[in-house]
């Protein structure tokens, strides 16, 4: 084991601070994610098919047990005209928004932009968590 995965081991806030480099197979469309192309250092979810994996609870910390499928349920746009996906964890329900990566699939996140929010999957308790977890964040 090299000195950079022993940190990631240990340190929780290593994620935080550090871009993930991981290549992974995405658990929903099968398709090897690898890190490079993403334009920002930190690729959480697929570039074709926008899904994620619940693996935080504060945004970086690789904390949660969960690990369940993180759906891509919409996206909105930030103070700075970013574009960011919100996910939603299909076990526990979790929600969290994530900036879109420089190769994400625009066709996907227009589809999305364009899809009315609010479904009866997603209570009002998940909304209000969502909108705080979006005021943490503004600072991107
Ligand atoms: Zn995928
Ligand atoms: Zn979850």
């Amino acid at each position: 084991m090299n000195r950079e995965n022993k940190r990631r081991k240990y340190d929780k806030r290593y994620f935080k601070t550090h871009p993930c480099m991981d290549a992974f197979t995405c658990r929903a469309c099968g398709r090897l994610v690898v890190p490079e192309g993403a334009g920002s250092g930190h690729r959480n979810h697929c570039p074709y098919c926008l899904t994620s994996v619940h693996l935080d609870d504060c945004p970086g910390d690789r904390g949660s047990d969960c690990h369940g499928r993180m759906e891509p349920i919409g996206v909105w746009v930030r103070k700075n005209g970013e574009w960011a996906i919100i996910h939603r964890c299909v076990i526990c329900g979790k929600m969290s928004s994530n900036r879109t990566a420089a190769d994400d699939n625009p066709m996907k996140l227009m589809a999305f932009a364009m899809r009315p929010f609010g479904s009866l999957a997603v209570s009002g308790e998940h909304v209000k968590n969502m909108v705080a977890s979006m005021e943490d964040r503004t600072e991107g």
